[in-house]
């Protein structure tokens, strides 16, 4: 029965301060559903960016009536999701103009869907780009969750930045190691001089080496792959070793 509605947002403030009021609420952004306007505002001493206060939003209508009760809880519901929706995404458009990170800790990040690099170390880009070595169409954030990838920490030494495998939001591989992986797990599974268990052990160990490539059993888990790859065929013994080379290599640095 959803037919979706028209939304448009008009941000009022993305940074609060405070009203000063302890009962006057500050107001973060007008909502326009379909023909009622909603207005969406943050506590009365809420001070800092408004998304992180998107838990506490209130939504409120302005003029008309609503003739149900469960139609206005949906339109408030809306308008408080379509609210902080805005302000995500002027913080990502912010942060692409100001080659930052969101989180204020690390940069910003551009990646061809093959994992080279275009921009980590701080300097602005404009989304969409391709890479200048494969064509391939970049990405400055998670395909899925929409979480901004992390570049080099803006004031540390970029030559230490390490591509990262996996979303630090959802989890999620990014498309350079989804392929790989889907790859090398059919050929696991169908590498009989493998057991069940070499089989589980060795996925299991890659996947630790690849959501951390610094984390401290790296060393050990990638000399256990080593050893379980003795009985591995050849094409799986590639593929894995590829992956862990990639993982912790040189080719990932700027
Ligand atoms: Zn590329
Ligand atoms: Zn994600």
């Amino acid at each position: 029965m959803s037919s979706s509605p028209s939304i448009k947002v008009v941000i009022i403030q993305s940074v609060l301060r405070g009203s000063g009021n302890s009962t006057i609420l500050q107001e973060v952004a007008t909502v326009h559903i379909n023909d009622r306007e909603l207005r969406v505002y943050a506590p009365p001493t809420a001070s800092g960016k408004a998304i992180d206060w998107a838990p506490h939003f209130t939504a409120r209508r302005q003029g008309g009536y609503f003739s149900e009760e469960d139609l206005q809880d949906q339109h408030k519901a809306w308008a408080i999701k379509a609210a902080k929706e805005a302000l995500e995404s002027e913080a990502r458009d912010k942060s692409l103009a100001e080659g930052m990170h969101p989180d204020g800790i690390h940069c910003s990040a551009q990646v061809c869907k093959q994992g080279h690099i275009q921009h980590c170390d701080g300097m602005p880009f404009e989304a969409g780009a391709h890479c200048t070595k494969c064509g391939s169409s970049c990405i400055h954030e998670c395909p899925h969750c929409k979480e901004p990838i992390h570049g080099a920490q803006a004031y540390g030494d970029t030559s230490l930045y390490v591509l990262p495998n996996f979303c630090h939001g959802c989890g999620r591989a990014y498309p350079w190691m989804e392929d790989k992986l889907q790859t090398a797990r059919r050929l696991l599974d169908h590498d009989e001089r493998l057991s069940y268990e070499d089989r589980e052990e060795l996925w299991s160990d890659l996947q630790y080496v690849m959501s951390d490539p610094k984390a401290p059993l790296v060393a050990a888990k990638k000399k256990l792959i080593e050893i379980n790859l003795g009985k591995a065929g050849a094409v799986v013994k590639d593929v894995f070793t590829d992956i862990v080379a990639k993982t912790t290599a040189e080719m990932f640095k700027p």
